[in-house]
């Protein structure tokens, strides 16, 4: 079940939103019109991401770390509750880093265990680098970010 499935043009938008906001950090959502049968991670795992929403990114300093524009939220927020979607999972990019996730992505967390974090590497030119990361508690009670798959149809 480690893996994530996207749709080929939600994953081409999700690289040109990224590209669009280069040098700042982009960040946003993914939404999928699958609904979660329980709030779990394995449940998340089988959803399709078949939309992504742009969130302003309203960070002091932008080339290296995300806030989400609260009004931007909101409105995303209004968005996939109108579509009758689900949050899959949440992005940003790293236009100068690899696609790892940094301390303080881990650190800022906020999206729960249930869905995914996605990051997107720009440090290659022409080459965006996308990958995915399973939130999970350690038996110490650390929070983890684990790599999964991403399958791509
Ligand atoms: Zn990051």
């Amino acid at each position: 079940m480690n893996r994530v499935t996207i749709t080929r043009p939600a994953y081409e938008r999700l690289i040109q939103i990224c590209l669009d906001k280069f040098p700042d950090e982009a960040c946003g959502v993914l939404a999928s019109y699958d609904k979660a049968s329980s709030l779990t991670s394995e449940a998340a795992a089988n959803q399709t991401v078949s939309e992504i929403i742009a969130v302003r990114n309203a960070a002091g300093t932008r080339v290296n770390s995300y806030t989400f524009d609260p009004t931007d939220w909101v409105a995303a927020l209004y968005k996939i509750q109108r579509n009758r979607q689900t949050i899959a999972g949440f992005f940003h990019s790293h236009p100068t880093t690899p696609a790892a996730p940094s301390a303080s992505d881990i650190e800022q967390w906020s999206g729960g265990t249930q869905t995914y974090a996605w990051i997107i590497s720009l440090a290659k030119p022409g080459n965006p680098v996308i990958k995915a990361y399973r939130p999970q508690y350690s038996s110490a009670g650390e929070l983890m970010f684990t790599e999964v798959s991403i399958h791509i149809i």
